[in-house]
């Protein structure tokens, strides 16, 4: 259930109910919207039973969450969530590209994607440490020896970071080095990672699961906001179908239905969705066209000695061309893309 207040209802009245919901250990999410705000009430209803909530002093209304995600969902918010970290606005009027390549190989490797990246304009540099592989015996990741690679190069280049983190133990690891987490489709329904996730409250790139709904991706983020993290950005990155010519479909559908059902922002990821360098780019503007807030792309200094995922890594040339398109399509939907360095 949530909680309208009237418009501009005083702070006062607010936590008199915020107190007394807590004193029925209900969860208690307050919303502040441009005029409103909204309370949002997690728990058992039946407490309230007995409780006039709706003629307390300064209440416009209650009404019921039908949807079983409630914190992720459009009923409890519907102002666009905007996660403001380090200067960028994830979810606002910029559109946002995370990029950089699948894994950190080597300090140098690093420091030179962060560069390219960083020269056509890219705002996150991405970098995996923790690298979840279909065979256990593919290289594993550099875990904490990347993770200062990766703070190292995103301070040299003015850029933010991103790593995966696979478990409770990456999680505490990663912690002090970057700046966003990233949730893989791998573990897009492990509940006590995210629950995790939720209670280390850093920003969070949340990947759908290849064969999760996007009714089932909503109720997955609210294990994650249910403890208190709301920065969290949705990321479609594919789903498992019958066609094979790429190594998953990406849902471009999700994108507007998402917004349809929730305040989160959602970026797309074109690298996982299709496992081919050729087809990023089309399907990163396309992303861009149906609104997404971002992307989050794999970008390698030279793809063809890649680690890991060498055939759906953009070269330098092919991400400076994809840049240079997304300005476009992002500016024909109404996104900026801030001031590329090199212009
Ligand atoms: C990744 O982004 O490095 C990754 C492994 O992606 P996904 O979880 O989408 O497969
Ligand atoms: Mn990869």
């Amino acid at each position: 259930m949530i909680i309208v207040m009237k418009p501009n209802a005083p702070e006062e009245q607010i936590d008199k109910i915020a107190k007394l919901l807590g004193s029925l250990d209900l969860g208690v999410h307050i919303s502040k919207g441009q005029e409103r705000t909204i309370i949002g009430v997690i728990g058992d209803k039946r407490r309230l039973r007995d409780v006039p909530i709706d003629l307390m002093p300064g209440v416009d209304k209650l009404v019921p969450i039908v949807e079983s995600y409630k914190l992720s969902g459009k009923t409890f918010k519907q102002d666009p969530t905007i996660i403001e970290l380090g200067g960028l606005k994830l979810g606002g009027d910029e559109f946002i590209v995370m990029a950089g390549p699948c894994a950190v190989e080597s300090e140098e490797q690093i420091f030179e994607s962060a560069r390219i990246v960083s020269t056509y304009g890219a705002r996150i540099l991405r970098g995996g440490t923790f690298k979840p592989r279909t065979s256990p015996y593919s290289f594993q990741g550099l875990e904490e020896k990347g993770l200062r690679y990766l703070e190292r190069a995103g301070k040299e280049y003015g850029l933010l970071t991103i790593t995966e983190v696979t478990s409770e133990r990456a999680v505490e690891i990663a912690f002090d080095y970057v700046d966003l987490f990233q949730i893989g489709a791998r573990n897009s329904q492990n509940f006590m990672l995210l629950r995790e996730i939720g209670r280390a409250k850093k920003p969070v790139v949340f990947k759908r699961g290849p064969s999760t709904t996007i009714e089932e991706w909503l109720n997955a983020a609210e294990y994650i906001m249910s403890e208190g993290n709301y920065s969290v950005i949705l990321c479609e990155r594919g789903i498992r179908t019958f066609e094979n010519a790429t190594r998953n479909t990406l849902d471009i559908s999700a994108v507007p239905v998402v917004k349809s059902l929730s305040h989160l922002p959602i970026i797309v990821d074109p690298s996982h969705s299709t496992g081919k360098a050729s087809l990023v780019a089309p399907l990163a503007l396309a992303g861009a066209a149906a609104g997404a807030d971002g992307i989050i792309v794999e970008v390698h200094p030279n793809p063809m000695e890649a680690l890991s995922d060498a055939s759906q890594q953009l070269d330098p040339e092919g991400f400076r061309d994809l840049m240079k398109k997304l300005r476009i399509v992002a500016g024909a939907v109404g996104k900026s893309m801030g001031v590329i360095p090199d212009e």
